[in-house]
């Protein structure tokens, strides 16, 4: 598949349904996103009298995706196929690649397969609860010119006959394996991974390095997909979020931490906030090995998070425990890169009654960061610049950053 020819298609388009525009040269993609996302904010860019900016493309637009998940599945007469579901159901389609995908990682996923019958592992069947391998999940990342590849194999049950030999076989043919896991997922469910995961060979994660910071990766972690884009967007970032050496940034719904390491040498101090205490025990390990001593990381809930903070400001030391004995300072930045649902009215009205002077607001869904910017804006914050960023070609899906700030007056008002 090249890039921009219509003609070569996927041949596995009508049933994935992944790339909704894969009829469309990847300019006309581009411009199709950028009237989307001004379609969705239109009212709060008349509200606010700014155009969104011009989309950032890709310079890359084929085969960028770092993570890859085949689902296993048997079907007439025992045959193994892997691949995707097919939209909104739980049948499997049969994928043997996909432009979109790492290809080494693609070629990982075929040999697994190729594998599976001569070390007698049976595919899982969804219907009759029966057999092991469930998905596989191939994870990319790179450091100067070293990729590392983890290969996540999900099972349904802890045994795992034949290993080592298992763990011989697919390195032999894939030395850039650097590390394999087995991930079990007995529950009825489609979420992909389970809770526990089994290293089979190395280290358990790989790196990745972004902005001359290195990152770990954890098969549950989330990290961003798009490597190329990713340096564009987050640099962005850090250009809106303008940091000064005093400055106190919150980095909310941090991940890895990845957005407040590369701040933190601009700033005073950093705090991260992250649900996933998987990915908060990367963020911590990833400040310690890039020497960041100005960053604190927090397993909470976001909301839950920036609601009592900006309580034990208002009143501290209105009691001793840990958290109040901090001395807590008024945040100067706040960054928000909330999942899709967006993030929430309390959560927001928590950051207006800290006054917080300036918000970059990271949004993979143009919809609920409208609703959300609407809060801000009726908090008295004004949206200065909308920026989209094409995270993912091919797809309908679209980044975007916001740039919202408080001013002076407003911050006065009782
Ligand atoms: N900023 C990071 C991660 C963005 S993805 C990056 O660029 O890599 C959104 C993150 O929000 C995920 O890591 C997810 O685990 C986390 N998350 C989801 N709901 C949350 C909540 N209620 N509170 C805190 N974090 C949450």
């Amino acid at each position: 598949m090249t890039e921009n020819k219509k003609t070569e298609k996927c041949p596995y388009f009508k049933k994935c349904g992944g790339c909704k525009y894969i009829n469309l040269e990847y300019k006309e993609q581009l411009q199709i996103k950028k009237q989307n996302i001004c379609k969705l904010l239109k009212s709060v860019c008349e509200s606010q009298k700014i155009k969104i900016d011009e989309i950032v493309g890709s310079d890359a637009p084929l085969y960028y995706r770092n993570k890859v998940h085949s689902v296993f599945a048997r079907v007439g007469g025992g045959k193994i196929i892997r691949g995707i579901y097919r939209e909104d159901s739980h049948k499997v389609v049969d994928i043997k690649g996909c432009f979109l995908e790492d290809e080494t990682a693609d070629k990982i996923i075929e040999e697994v397969k190729r594998l599976l019958p001569s070390f007698k592992y049976k595919v899982y069947d969804e219907d009759s609860k029966t057999g092991w391998l469930r998905h596989v999940l191939v994870r990319v990342s790179h450091t100067g010119n070293t990729s590392e590849f983890m290969l996540v194999l999900v099972t349904s049950t802890v045994p795992f006959p034949g290993k080592n030999n298992f763990v011989k076989a697919i390195r032999d043919k894939f030395p850039q394996i650097t590390t394999i896991i087995q991930n079990i997922n007995d529950k009825r469910t489609s979420m992909v991974l389970g809770d526990r995961n089994i290293i089979c060979f190395g280290k358990g994660y790989i790196e990745d390095e972004l902005l001359g910071l290195k990152f770990r990766i954890s098969p549950n972690s989330f990290y961003q997909v798009n490597p190329t884009q990713t340096k564009k967007l987050y640099s962005k970032v850090i250009e809106l979020a303008a940091p000064k050496k005093t400055d106190v940034v919150i980095d909310a719904y941090c991940g890895t931490g990845t957005i407040g390491s590369c701040l933190a040498k601009y700033c005073g101090e950093v705090y991260g906030i992250e649900l996933n205490p998987e990915a908060v025990k990367d963020a911590v390990f990833n400040a310690k090995q890039n020497n960041i001593n100005n960053i604190r990381f927090i397993k909470d809930d976001a909301t839950k998070w920036m609601v009592n903070y900006a309580a034990n400001i208002k009143t501290p030391n209105t009691n001793n425990t840990a958290e109040r004995k901090e001395k807590l300072s008024s945040p100067d930045v706040l960054i928000m890169d909330p999942p899709r649902s967006g993030s929430t009215p309390e959560f927001i009205n928590a950051a207006s009654g800290l006054n917080i002077p300036k918000i970059v607001y990271v949004s993979c869904n143009p919809e609920t960061l409208a609703n959300d910017l609407k809060v801000f804006i009726k908090k008295g914050y004004a949206v200065k610049s909308i920026t989209p960023f094409d995270m993912f070609p091919w797809t309908e899906h679209c980044e975007s950053i916001a740039l919202i700030e408080k001013d002076k007056k407003e911050r006065n008002k009782k």
